[in-house]
């Protein structure tokens, strides 16, 4: 009987803390005030995830932890910057917003713009938007165009818009989308109770990478018994700026959210490697998709972006001391690109059978 009242009261403490969206809760580290209306669907508090998987993979006691972002509202950690930069546009009066994007980004600004009555429009490399994120665009009401050139082009079209017409440039050039992206650091301390030795994060823009080590920076000046983490940084062989040092003229890769050659950040990510003592490498395609499966065989579904980070992880295996925390973050839900899921599994999947009981039972192997 009593215990019956403990089991009670501790589950109605569960639901009490009802999260409040990641500008609320994290309100005393971000640039709002009592004026700035908040705009949001109640994104960030995301799960962070043991992999016992991962951690037998690299051993040596090592615990990996995945950030699953891809639980945000609409599917990817873009959310968390998205809830800041519309607020912080509807507190000044605009009335329009505008991105560039391989996907997220828009969806992410069609949604937070619809929750906010504002107009969006968009601007997509035609061909190469998974389509998921294409979907929600439509759905959440943005204008979309699609451009006969890639993500890099639309980037300096809509800069230049964003200049001559009065909207707000959404990408991650904003320094609001970094404030509210910066969270997820602060989240990943509050459930460790510590930071990770590693971070692993995939880099497009090298916005996230960015807002990450601003965070954790961050919250070590209001603990300072925090010690920080190293940040690595991955990309595809293919579109692989960063770990070049180069511009990519055209970028070619299977995770098209990271499918950037040119990206903005491209000094703030070269400042987080050195201050963080991190490494920026690359991973091929063949790599993201093995590390696409590992996951999904322990019941995390990520897009092949965000892979990038486990297969990053993968690689530096001998490197990892031993009893290292890492964390690799997943920034974007599967559910997002089912072409890519359905043409790169291992599962057995027989089509056109007869619906007869023996047959199908033979098939199952009984
Ligand atoms: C945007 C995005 C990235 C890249 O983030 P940057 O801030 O541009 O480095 C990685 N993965 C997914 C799923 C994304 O949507």
């Amino acid at each position: 009987m009593v215990l019956k009242l403990i089991k009670r009261k501790l589950k109605l403490n569960y639901r009490k803390k009802k999260w409040p969206g990641l500008i609320e809760a994290y309100r005393k580290y971000l640039p709002v005030s009592s004026k700035t209306p908040i705009v949001s669907l109640q994104e960030g508090n995301t799960p962070l995830i043991l992999s016992e998987k991962l951690s037998e993979i690299i051993g040596n006691n090592t615990k990996v932890f995945l950030k699953y972002d891809g639980l945000n509202p609409t599917g990817s950690f873009k959310d968390r910057g998205m809830t800041m930069a519309i607020s912080k546009a509807k507190e000044e009066g605009c009335e329009a917003v505008i991105c560039a994007s391989t996907g997220n980004t828009s969806a992410a600004a069609a949604a937070y713009a619809a929750k906010g009555g504002l107009k969006s429009f968009v601007l997509i490399p035609d061909g190469f938007v998974a389509q998921g994120k294409l979907a929600q665009a439509l759905m959440y009401g943005a204008e979309v165009i699609s451009i006969k050139d890639n993500f890099d082009k639309a980037l300096e079209i809509v800069r230049e818009l964003s200049e001559q017409f009065p909207i707000t440039l959404v990408n991650s050039v904003n320094p609001y989308r970094i404030e509210g992206q910066k969270t997820a650091a602060f989240e990943i301390v509050d459930d460790l109770k510590f930071s990770p030795d590693w971070l692993c994060i995939p880099m497009g823009n090298a916005g996230n990478i960015t807002a990450y080590w601003k965070g954790f920076k961050e919250y070590s000046q209001k603990n300072k018994k925090l010690i920080l983490p190293k940040m690595m940084g991955f990309q595809s062989s293919g579109s692989a700026p960063l770990v070049e040092n180069i511009i990519v003229k055209n970028p070619d890769t299977i995770a098209t959210a990271i499918r950037i050659g040119n990206p903005v950040n491209r000094e703030k990510a070269k400042l987080v490697k050195k201050e963080s003592k991190g490494d920026f490498q690359s991973v091929t395609d063949t790599e993201i998709i093995s590390a696409y499966k590992i996951l999904a065989s322990e019941g995390v579904f990520c897009e092949p972006a965000s892979a990038a980070s486990v297969a990053g992880l993968i690689k530096n295996k001998n490197r990892i001391k031993k009893e290292s925390t890492i964390v690799c973050v997943l920034t974007g839900n599967g559910l997002k690109d089912p072409d890519c899921a359905i043409k790169n599994n291992d599962a057995i999947f027989t089509k056109n059978v007869e619906p007869d009981i023996k047959n199908i039972s033979e098939k199952l192997g009984f």
